[in-house]
């Protein structure tokens, strides 16, 4: 039995929560470190989600996301609402340590897994779930932050994850994960009951799951699920949300379905014809996705409105949104007084991307002429963006024109190791760390000291120098074979570069969440990027100038830059990665002149950016192994290239990574025991490998007898000539202390095996 009710005109899939200033990033370590306690950490939530509220009813949105608010992560979340969180916190009596504690761990205690949150750069924590996980309803978050805003008068949605992409996206010990539908619909369905009680007109249910490829089963797990939320007959209206791509044949399931709406991301792939392809949705609410969640550039109003135009015959009726939560962006542009004035009119951070959606809202329901003005506005900006100079940089694409396959091709592998032993006459299984050594406090303060002015870049160049010099003393000490230089100068592996290059801007106050209290900042692309002077070529001469050992110049490859920064939505993301990708082979032409006879340009992001459907996947495998071929192609036999890969399962790109032709290898592997190596084997990788021996991400000590079983464990596929020693990843969230006795563990259980 279909719900009466009123569709809405313009809303946002969700609100990001850690506050304009990182408010509550900043109350919940308070709350860890004990210095405030549950009523004022529970207090600074509630004034956080206030402030939005008022906002966004200003702006005109007569239908606001409520529960997307949380103190670590959505998904987690939604475990507790739905009673599974694993057995091993059950104990914990209090609700919020025991939330903390499957969060981040306790000493006692392992936390729950954490991974990215599709291809997004957020990280959600992965629910466990197993024959002892009982079902069971918890909604009192979800209900008090409805009751909150109903208070106020705002007309509140409440946002859950829905069941399919709760179960799909949690980790299962046993059995399918659509196995457990029947025990999670019901709860569902008595969930629909209380948020009906409480007020609630509209739900939304948050499924981006369906915009990934789905088999049969999963299918048919879609219309269950829909049939029995729909026919649920005490319930608020029910909108499905799909994002971050083309929901494709989910999309006419869902439309068969009672449900009442659907929300569709048209900044990633659906298209009005897809729409209107489907005779249901003329009976449907359809939200559309026009206001870009993901990215900062400020919307193309007059594209938008058309396309809003051209649903209409095809939707029963139409809300304008955002594509996604704007979980993704930072708060607002407001607190960017410093960036370059033409830039900041391109932009359109959170706030301003609600000021967006009411002004298209606005344009459909009272005509465009009641906001002239503000179209005008953003037609000058798009024409502004599209006309700069920056935008075309000649040089750059005439290089890019003229480069010819030899550019991104070496001499076959096995003739360059020969010229590279010579060259370099490692011990066998050479020992080497992947970057960065502790950021200390030290140096932390010292770059807060020259940002405010208070030392001169010659004194900060000096104290730097002085961290270099003890890592390089560390390492001699240690016995390690290849050094590095430990990257103190380095705030970010990104933004690093991003503050050197042509075309990239970055942020004072532009935070994202990327994980629980972890926020980054990224740069933004946007122009055609070029690098005006050498960027690491001081600090890595300077460290070589210390040591007779190698020290390995290093950089951060052309497909991470862009994975962790906002890019230009004006050009594909291969031309936008070619361009990074020359500006890195300069850099590395002048590492290999200064003298570096390593080069490591680090991919951690490599399997970020793959495409969640499976036919779009190859061709973006090609264009980032060409990047990063092109930026490492450049060198002589005798040079070594090294890569470094981890933050990620590999699965997919596993092929792509023998196609990066890098003479050694560096990737995480500790934690899923060497599988790696097998893997690396099957898809014909032959090149130099360092499996991380051990995790870096536990301040736990590894033993010289730990280490050495790693190492065994990883000579069972990989022949001793090939194998380096390693940790998983850099150090640089790691104390001195574990530093250095890690290490030297490390150092003796290679020379145990030599
Ligand atoms: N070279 C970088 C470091 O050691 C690599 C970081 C990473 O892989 N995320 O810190
Ligand atoms: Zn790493």
């Amino acid at each position: 039995m279909a719900v009466p009710h009123t569709p809405f005109t313009a809303t946002v899939l969700g609100l990001p929560r850690i506050g304009p200033n990182r408010e509550l990033e900043r109350a919940v370590e308070d709350y860890w470190a004990g210095t405030i306690d549950a009523d004022r950490l529970h207090a600074a939530g509630h004034e956080l989600r206030l402030a939005h509220l008022s906002v966004l009813a200003a702006a005109g949105l007569d239908s606001i996301p409520v529960g997307t608010f949380s103190y670590y992560d959505q998904m987690l979340d939604t475990a507790v609402m739905l009673g599974a969180l694993p057995s091993r916190v059950h104990d914990i009596a209090d609700p919020l340590d025991r939330y903390f504690a499957a969060a981040r761990g306790t000493d006692a205690i392992a936390p729950l897994a954490m991974t990215k949150w599709f291809d997004t750069n957020y990280h959600y924590l992965v629910p466990e779930i197993d024959r002892e996980t009982r079902f069971s309803l918890h909604p009192e978050k979800l209900l008090s932050e409805l009751a909150e805003a109903v208070e106020l008068g705002i007309p509140a949605r409440p946002v859950v994850i829905g069941p399919l992409t709760f179960l799909q996206l949690a980790e299962h010990a046993d059995g399918r994960a659509l196995d457990r539908l029947p025990e999670v619909l019901p709860l569902y369905q008595d969930l629909l009951g209380r948020l009906a009680d409480a007020g609630a007109t509209w739900v939304q249910f948050d499924e981006p799951v369906l915009v990934t490829d789905l088999t049969v089963g999963e299918l048919a797990g879609l219309r269950t699920t829909y049939a029995a939320l729909s026919s649920t007959q005490h319930r608020p209206a029910l909108l499905v949300a799909t994002y971050f791509g083309h929901p494709d044949s989910a999309l006419a399931a869902l439309a068969d379905m009672g449900i009442d709406g659907v929300a569709v991301d048209f900044t990633a792939g659906t298209t009005v014809d897809a729409i209107a392809s489907v005779p249901a949705l003329t009976r449907k609410l359809v939200v559309a996705g026009v206001v870009d969640g993901r990215n900062i550039w400020r919307t193309d109003l007059d594209a938008a409105l058309s396309t809003l135009g051209s649903l209409l015959g095809s939707a029963g009726s139409v809300a304008v949104s955002s594509s996604c939560s704007l979980l993704h962006v930072p708060y607002s542009l407001t607190p960017e007084t410093t960036l370059d004035e033409r830039l900041r009119s391109w932009l359109a951070f959170g706030a301003e991307k609600v000021t967006e959606v009411g002004i298209l809202a606005a344009a459909i329901t009272h005509g465009t002429n009641t906001v002239a003005a503000e179209l005008r506005a953003a037609r000058a900006a798009t024409e502004s963006r599209r006309t700069d100079p920056r935008l075309h940089d000649n040089a750059v694409r005439a290089r890019l024109a003229a480069l010819t396959p030899g550019d991104t091709t070496r001499a076959p592998a096995a003739e360059r190791l020969v010229k590279q032993r010579a060259h370099l006459n490692l011990p066998l299984l050479p020992t080497t760390t992947i970057g960065s050594f502790p950021q200390t406090s030290a140096i932390r303060s010292a770059r807060a000291a020259l940002h405010s002015g208070e030392i001169d870049d010659a004194e900060y160049v000096r104290r730097m120098r002085s961290e270099i010099d003890d890592v390089i003393a560390l390492q001699e000490r240690l016995g390690l074979d290849a050094l590095v230089h430990g990257e103190p100068e380095r705030n970010d592996m990104v933004q690093y570069f991003a503050e050197l290059l042509d075309g990239f801007a970055v942020t004072e106050h532009g935070w994202v969440q990327s994980s629980g209290t972890r926020c980054v900042r990224p740069p933004i692309m946007y122009g055609d990027v070029a690098r005006p002077a050498p960027m690491t070529t001081d600090w890595i001469g300077y460290a070589q100038s210390r040591t007779d050992k190698p020290v390995k110049g290093m950089l951060t490859g052309p497909v991470t830059i862009l994975a962790w920064s906002f890019v230009r939505d004006d050009q594909p993301m291969a031309d936008s990665a070619r361009q990074v990708a020359l500006a890195i082979r300069d850099e590395v032409a002048d590492l290999e002149t200064g003298g570096a006879r390593i080069i490591q340009v680090d991919e951690p992001a490599l399997r970020e950016l793959l495409p969640l459907r499976a036919a779009e996947q190859s061709r973006y495998l090609a264009w980032s192994v060409q990047a990063f071929r092109l930026a490492t192609s450049g060198v002589a036999d005798t040079t070594q290239i090294h890569t470094h890969l981890c933050c990620s399962e590999f699965g997919e790109v596993i092929g792509a990574i023998a196609e990066l032709d890098a003479d050694v290898t560096s990737i995480e592997a500790a934690r899923s025991r060497m599988e790696v190596l097998d893997d690396l084997d099957a898809a014909g990788f032959d090149l130099g490998v360092g499996p991380g021996v051990y995790d870096i991400h536990s301040p736990r000590v590894p033993s010289v007898e730990e280490i050495t079983d790693a190492l065994r464990a990883a000579l069972k596929a990989v022949p001793r000539e090939r194998l380096w020693v390693n940790p998983d990843c850099g150090l640089e969230t790691r104390r001195p202390a574990e530093v250095e006795a890690a290490l030297r563990n490390l150092v003796a259980a290679a020379a145990a095996l030599r």
